[in-house]
């Protein structure tokens, strides 16, 4: 086991052609049940692991996709062209919100659990969501940008 902050954090996709290095601690973490996370993460919530953007350094290459989210916000995904995995998203417009790095691509998935659950009035209703942990409706405001 390595001290807590012990980093840069790592991590890769699932057949290791991206791989990727954190320089900064986790700002927050959190499951998201919005009907993109469904589609990209097989039917369950993603689970996202919150980093300043500039932080974040991915090398191999990346797929991107860029959509309008549930949330109206413009989204970047990134996937490995290889695999598949999906990597992380980021939000383009509005700018400063912070990046979402797909937790089971870190190599530490215990870096830091979920704080909260998002888009709950979109899970399905065989969904599990973990009563200890805030439940919101639909995404992060402005005011609230975690
Ligand atoms: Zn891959
Ligand atoms: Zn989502």
């Amino acid at each position: 086991m390595s001290a807590p902050d012990a980093g840069p954090h790592t991590g890769q996709c699932l057949c290791g052609q991206v791989r990727f290095t954190v320089s900064a601690e986790p700002v927050g973490s959190r499951m998201c049940w919005c009907r993109d996370c469904q589609r990209i993460a097989s039917g369950s919530a993603t689970v996202n692991v919150l980093f300043p953007e500039e932080a974040v350094r991915y090398e191999g290459e990346i797929g991107r996709i860029e959509m309008i989210a549930d949330s109206g916000n413009r989204v970047e995904r990134g996937f490995c062209t290889g695999c598949g995995a999906q990597m992380y998203s980021k939000t383009v417009e509005p700018a400063g919100l912070p990046m979402r790095v797909r937790a089971g691509t870190l190599d530490d998935p215990e870096l830091m659990a979920p704080t909260a659950i998002i888009w709950t009035s979109s899970a399905p209703s065989w969904a599990v969501l973990d009563p200890r942990l805030p439940h919101h409706p639909k995404g992060p405001t402005p005011r609230n940008p975690k």
